[in-house]
Parts: C-alpha cells; structure tokens; sequence
C-alpha cells in the first residue's frame, strides 16, 4: 500500500518549509523568497515586494453575513498588509476569481466594487488576473506588487538585543467580531423571525469585515525618519507572530500582558462569551495590526503616538518567549497561544 500522510500532521508552517527547502534560487534577483511576508525583488534601484493571499468560501468567509463589497474590500486589504509589514508601498494587484454559477452579474460588480474602493484607498492599479469556473463557492486569489528603497526593507528577521517591542491598533477584536457574526447566525438559522443584535457590536464587526491594512503607520514612520528592525503584520494572531519575528531573528522576547491593547468593546464582549480577553488578543487572528521592533533611541519620537503601543522589548536569549501576566507570573508563548485559564 502507498503511504499516505497528513498534512495536518505537519501544519500550514511545517509544509511552508517543507515546500521551500525543495527549491533554490536559481536568480541573482531573488533577495528573499518563501518566509517573509513578501518575497523581495531586485529590479535594480528599488526592491519589488510580491504577495500573494488567497481567500476561501467556506474556509475564509460566510456570505451568509459577509456582504460581498466589503469581501472585495478585504481580499485587497489583507494581501497590502504584507507589503506595509516589509515597509514597502503596494503599487499594483492581479486578481485571480473563481465562482460558481450560483454567483449572478450583479454579485460580481458588487464584489468589484469594494475591490474598487480598496484600490483607491491604497492607491493600487489593478493590472490582470484570472477567471474560471469553480465547482463549488467562490476563490479570490490577490497577488500585490509593492515597492520599497534598498535601505529601507524591514524583514522579520531584524530584531535586535534592547529593541522595543511595538503594536498599533488594537488585538482581538476582529475574532470577536466573528464570534458575534457566528452567534447570530445561529440565532437566525433556529429563528428568521429574530433581528440580528449585532449594534451593541458595530466596533467588532467592523474590524471583521473591514479590516484595513495600516499604511498609514508606513507613512507616519517614513516621515519621522524611523525604519523598524523588524516587522510583521498580525494576521494570525499576536503570539504567533511574536513567534515568528524571535525565531526569525535569532532572539527572544518579552512581553507584558498589561501593555497588550485590547478595546474596551472587545474586552467586555469576550467576557461576555466567558473567553479570557488575553488569550484572543494572543491567538484570535485577522487583525491586519503592525508588529514591530524599534532601536531604542527611536522611542522618543514615537512615545506620544496615539496608536502605536509597547508591549515589551527583545533580549538575547533566544529561546526564551515569555508574558508577564498583571501579577507578575512569567508565561511561555507558544505558537498555540497563551491560555489564562490553564495557570
Ligand atoms: P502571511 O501570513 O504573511 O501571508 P504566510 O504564513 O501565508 O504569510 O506565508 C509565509 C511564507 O510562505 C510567505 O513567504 C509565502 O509566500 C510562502 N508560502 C505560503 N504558501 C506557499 C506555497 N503554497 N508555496 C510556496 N510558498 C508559499
Ligand atoms: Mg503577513
């Protein structure tokens, strides 16, 4: 008999890597291929940045509350956040789509629009793509081009011994927002009669179906002269991320749970369904925030910034990745996320 393995017994990162040690540049140009969250581009003066981030029916969204602008909208937004995460400015974007026939013209120019409208957010040209058939639900595969100057790429690998950890935003609301889009979901499905009670919610839900990817941080840090040492995008949840710029680096680092900024509405929301507000700002994905690290000496021109936190600093010891809880216990981050409950 052949031998049949799981991929889920690898995991999406273990078959990332188990793809990308098969293949070698074979191109001067290739500066940084699969691990960042953009591969890098020698075009000769700049570095041409390329992403790809494909969203699932099914898998990524509900149309069943997920209206189809803001999924346009979206599709864009999260694959501009991983050129913001190399410090680069996307300029273009291909869109792959797949759909099925239960999709009419009017659900396409819909899905268009809000594409539309991320484009001229982000000031991005839509330049190809590809149409097909799909036999079930509906595929949007982006790929972005962005652009950034030779000295100032930021990978995740650049964290420093005493650099301060950064995050803007806010964490965990957009998982909250799905909670509460599922909640009453359910509700409807069991009662058509009941009106959704999703106003209490407007904060959450938004960061779930509109997320936007934040450029406007890349601006404010080109203009105050500031260049991370290392940066990501939060799209799988703060720890995992933390994870990846440490082992990327070569370095540790420590966070504190009191510094984490989580919004009131979600706070409150996440007691409300009796998870720890902690552990979602760790683990809850699809937050599209900026994690990075700063040299010290940066720290005076950002510490009054109304939306850039500081959630801790780096340190040398690299295989030591800890919280410091409110009261003071020193927890181990793992990709798996920090649970409060278990202490
Ligand atoms: P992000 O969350 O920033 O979008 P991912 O975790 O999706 O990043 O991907 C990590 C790295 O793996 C990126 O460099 C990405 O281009 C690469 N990658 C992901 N899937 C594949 C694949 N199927 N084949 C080759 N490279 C991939
Ligand atoms: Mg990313």
């Amino acid at each position: 008999m052949e031998k049949r393995s799981e991929i889920a017994q690898l995991g999406e990162f273990g078959l990332i890597n188990r793809i990308a040690n098969r293949f070698n540049s074979e191109n001067e140009s290739t500066v940084k291929g699969i691990g960042d969250d953009a591969a890098v581009i020698d075009t000769g003066k700049d570095f041409l940045l390329v992403s790809t981030d494909m969203l699932l029916e099914g898998v990524h969204f509900d149309l069943s509350y997920m209206p189809l602008k803001h999924l346009g909208y979206k599709a864009v937004a999260v694959n501009v956040s991983d050129i913001a995460a190399m410090n680069g400015v996307p300029e273009q974007i291909t869109i792959g789509l797949g759909m099925s026939n239960r999709f009419s013209l009017e659900a396409i120019d819909e899905l268009y629009e809000g594409i539309h409208a991320a484009c001229a957010n982000y000031k991005v040209d839509l330049v190809g793509g590809d149409t097909s058939a799909s036999a079930s639900g509906l595929v949007i595969s982006i790929t972005v081009m962005g652009r950034v100057e030779k000295e100032k790429i930021v990978y995740r690998s650049g964290a420093k011994n005493n650099d301060i950890i950064c995050v803007t935003g806010d964490l965990g609301s957009a998982y909250l927002g799905l909670q509460v889009l599922e909640r009453e979901k359910e509700v409807f499905l069991t009662n058509p009669d009941m009106q959704p009670d999703i106003e209490k919610y407007e904060y959450l839900v938004g960061r779930q179906l509109k997320p936007d990817a934040r450029m406007d941080i890349i601006f404010e840090l080109k203009d105050l002269g500031i260049v991370p040492t290392s940066m990501i995008d939060v799209s799988d949840g703060l720890a995992s991320e933390l994870l990846h710029l440490s082992s990327n680096s070569g370095v540790g680092i420590k966070i504190f749970e009191a510094s984490i900024p989580i919004d009131s509405q979600a706070f409150e929301t996440a007691i409300e369904f009796k998870i720890d507000p902690v552990t979602i700002a760790l683990n809850g994905g699809e937050d599209y925030e900026l994690l990075f690290t700063i040299n010290q000496s940066d720290y005076e021109k950002l510490k009054n910034h109304p939306d850039i936190h500081f959630i801790g600093h780096v340190h040398d010891n690299k295989n030591q990745n800890v919280l410091v809880t409110k009261d003071e216990l020193v927890m181990p981050i793992t990709a798996q996320g920090w649970n409060h409950f278990s202490k």
